[in-house]
Order: C-alpha cells, then structure tokens, then sequence
C-alpha cells in the first residue's frame, strides 16, 4: 500500500492490523480491497460489529479530505452487513475519536449495533 510517498503495511501496527493481515486469526463478515467487518470481541449489543479500513488512519481527526471515498465507503459496508445479518429494524453506526470520544483502538473504525432496543444519548 502507498501512502503519501511511502509504501507502509496494510492495516498499521495496532491489534487491528494483525487482524487486517490475519497474523489474528478472525472470521471476517466482509472482506475487500479497502476494509474489513467482524464481530466486536466485547459486544454491547446482540449484533455489534466493526468495520475497519485497510488504511491505517488512526482517528477520523486524522482522515484526510482524500479518504472521503473510503469513509463513505465504510457506512455502505456497515449498511450491507447490518442487512446481511438481518437489521431490519434498524441500528446505530458509532465513530469514536481520540480520549474524551471513548476511543481505544487508534485506528479508525465504525462500530455497527442493533438486534435490541438503543437508546439515546450514549453514555
Ligand atoms: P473503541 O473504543 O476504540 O472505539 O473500540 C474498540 C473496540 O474494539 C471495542 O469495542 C473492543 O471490544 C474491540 N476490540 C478490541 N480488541 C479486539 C480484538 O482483538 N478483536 C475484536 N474482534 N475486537 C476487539
């Protein structure tokens, strides 16, 4: 992978990148040439997934106007999966960025939930 004049190894060095380069064995939901989705290890909610780009931007104040394709390529994928494992009543996509957003993994990801009742605001 390419990036900005560099060739740098897909997925980055956080425990997401060893699972985007399978050296963390996961059954992916969704696999292609930008991202991947499987389930959340701890889940919130009885569907919770994640959706993660090969690219390994670290948070979405990190995200450059350049990756506007991949971040709106993210939600369809979202969009599929939910679909894929039956969200018909609907879900809730979740970005969280840096300390005060709850974010632990610094590579951005979109969390997927649904299967119950969510409700609002999120703590
Ligand atoms: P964050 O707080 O960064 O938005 O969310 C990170 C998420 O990654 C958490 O919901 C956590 O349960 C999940 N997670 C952390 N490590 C692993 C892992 O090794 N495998 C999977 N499948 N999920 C993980």
């Amino acid at each position: 992978m390419k990036m900005d004049g560099e060739i740098m190894q897909a997925g980055g060095d956080t425990i997401f990148g060893q699972i985007i380069r399978g050296e963390i064995k996961t059954d992916f939901l969704h696999e292609d040439d930008q991202c991947v989705a499987f389930d959340d290890i701890e889940p919130q909610a009885p569907v919770h997934f994640l959706v993660v780009p090969k690219k390994p931007v670290p948070r979405l104040s990190d995200a450059q106007d350049s990756d506007e394709k991949l971040m709106g390529h993210l939600m369809l994928v979202a969009r599929a999966v939910a679909k894929q494992k039956g969200l018909s009543d609907g879900f809730r996509l979740i970005v969280n960025d840096g300390p005060e957003g709850g974010q632990e993994v610094m590579h951005i990801h979109v969390h997927v939930m649904g299967g119950r009742q969510l409700t609002w605001p999120p703590g």
